[in-house]
């Protein structure tokens, strides 16, 4: 059976416009008539009552096959004893491009092992730009993305600013390869005076 010769288009890498190119009108009209050719037909298709493109209407409508690499709602990451990882060091909220993120610091002095932790952590889905900077700097891998984006829209800004809590438990999740001892095991241990 003969090969297909494949044949380039005339019109890619094209250095010079033809003079109906340079008229512009017509192009003009070839870009409206594309346009409205396939317009029309999604408008025909959803008046039948089917889908016409390839449209989610978030967030009325939400999609549960997200690509599982997808950048969606952040997750904290807990300890065993279901603490946050976070040692509030504000690495990730430094580097966010949006400085959505916010994290007031707290002190715990029965914790030897990690007397830093994040007393407020919280994030404006309003701003946010779904980068994922904040999971590449974070050094404790404390903060990650899962890829569905579950009640992150309101008319209200103020509801868009989710706290500590819902991050640390609407997906919990944790790193099994740093096992945390008990904070009294910690103690114990630590030297006196320290
Ligand atoms: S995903 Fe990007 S914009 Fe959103 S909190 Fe993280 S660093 Fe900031
Ligand atoms: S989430 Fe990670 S980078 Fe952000 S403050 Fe906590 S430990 Fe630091």
């Amino acid at each position: 059976m003969a090969q297909k010769t494949y044949v380039r288009k005339q019109y890619w890498n094209k250095m010079e416009m033809d003079w109906y190119e340079r008229a512009y009108l017509f192009e003009v009209l070839r870009g409206l008539w594309i346009t409205g050719k396939v317009f029309l037909k999604n408008l025909g298709t959803y008046m039948l009552g089917r889908k016409g493109a390839i449209t989610t209407y978030y967030p009325e409508e939400k999609r549960i096959d997200y690509a599982p690499n997808n950048r969606g709602k952040h997750v904290l990451t807990q300890r065993p004893d279901g603490s946050p990882q976070c040692v509030a060091c504000n690495m990730c909220a430094t580097v966010c491009p949006a400085k959505v993120i916010e994290i007031d610091a707290g002190f715990d002095p029965d914790d030897p092992a990690h007397p830093k932790y994040p007393e407020r952590f919280e994030i404006d889905y309003s701003r946010c730009i779904f980068c994922g900077l904040c999971v590449e700097a974070c050094p404790e891998d404390a903060i990650r993305m899962a890829p569905e984006v579950p009640h992150l829209t309101s008319m209200d800004r103020g509801a868009m600013w989710i706290k500590k809590e819902e991050l640390l438990t609407w997906n919990p999740q944790r790193d099994v390869a740093k096992p945390y001892p008990p904070k009294g095991q910690v103690a114990a241990a630590a030297p006196k005076g320290h």
